[in-house]
C-alpha cells in the first residue's frame, strides 16, 4: 500500500522525465537520497515548480512505496535562488549538492551532510562567506559526518603540533613533514592552515587551490570524484 510521508529534503538533480514530468533526486535528512517523479512539472502551470529545481530546500510530502515516489507537495524553506548572482558561487553550489549526491545513499539518513550542505550555501548567500572557502568547510563536515575525521592541527603519527608543511596518505590522515612519506598528497604550510579553519581564511586564491588538494584527499577516500569544478577553474 502506498503512504504519504514528509521528507525535509534539497533537491540535487533534476531530469526531464516523459512529456511533461521531471525526475528529481532529493537528498533527505530522514531518508537518505530519494528519487520522485514530480508530475506534470514542465508545464508552464505547475504549481510545484519551484520544488523542481536544483538547490531548493523544502519539506517534500511524497507519496509511494519501494524506491517509486511521486512528489505531491512541497513547502519551501529555502531556494537559495541568490546563488546564482555570481557565477564563482553558482559552481561551487552545483559542487556541493554534486559532493552530496555522491556520498549520501538511499535508506541511508546522514542529516550531518545534508546540513552541511545546506548551511555551506546559506554561509555564500547570506553571509558573504567566500565560496571556496565554504565549501572546504562543507567537504571536511561531509568527511567527518562519514567517519573521516581530518585533524589538521596534530601530526597523526608522531602526535607533535603540526606548525609547517605536511601530508595526507590514506593510510595515515594528516602527518607532519618529518613523518611525511613520499606517496602522499603535499600540503604546505599555508594550505594546512586555511584547512584547520576554512571559513577564516580570507585569501579565496588560497582557498580555490586548499579545494584541489581536499577534493584529492575526498577522491582517495571515498572513491567519489567531484567534477563540476573542472570547468570553472
Ligand atoms: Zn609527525
Amino acid at each position: 500500500m502506498s503512504e504519504t510521508f514528509k521528507a525535509t529534503a534539497i533537491c540535487t538533480r533534476v531530469v526531464d522525465y516523459r512529456e511533461n514530468d521531471r525526475l528529481l533526486e532529493l537528498c533527505s535528512l530522514e531518508h537518505g537520497k530519494i528519487t520522485a517523479v514530480a508530475r506534470g512539472a514542465k508545464k508552464a502551470s505547475a504549481k510545484l515548480k519551484f520544488a523542481t529545481s536544483p538547490f531548493c530546500f523544502g519539506d517534500y510530502m511524497l507519496i509511494g512505496t519501494n524506491g517509486k515516489y511521486i512528489v505531491c507537495d512541497c513547502v519551501e524553506i529555502e531556494s537559495f535562488s541568490a546563488i546564482t548572482e555570481d557565477l564563482n558561487s553558482y559552481y561551487v553550489g552545483f559542487a556541493m549538492l554534486e559532493a552530496l549526491s555522491k556520498t549520501l545513499i538511499a535508506g541511508q539518513p546522514n542529516s550531518e551532510a545534508v546540513l552541511a550542505v545546506v548551511r555551506g550555501l546559506k554561509s555564500i548567500c547570506f553571509d558573504d562567506i567566500e565560496p571556496y572557502s565554504a565549501f572546504n568547510n562543507c567537504l571536511l563536515v561531509i568527511l567527518e559526518s562519514l567517519g573521516y575525521n581530518l585533524d589538521f592541527s596534530t601530526c597523526s603519527s608522531c602526535g607533535c603540533v603540526i606548525d609547517g608543511d605536511a601530508v595526507f596518505s590514506v593510510a595515515d590522515g594528516i602527518i607532519c613533514e618529518h613523518c611525511g612519506s613520499y606517496d602522499g598528497i603535499k600540503l604546505s604550510r599555508n594550505i594546512v592552515k586555511c584547512l584547520h579553519h576554512p571559513i577564516e581564511c580570507e585569501d579565496e586564491s588560497l582557498s580555490k587551490m586548499a579545494n584541489i588538494l581536499l577534493r584529492d584527499i575526498v577522491y582517495l577516500m571515498l572513491n567519489v570524484k567531484i567534477n563540476c569544478l573542472n570547468t570553472a577553474l
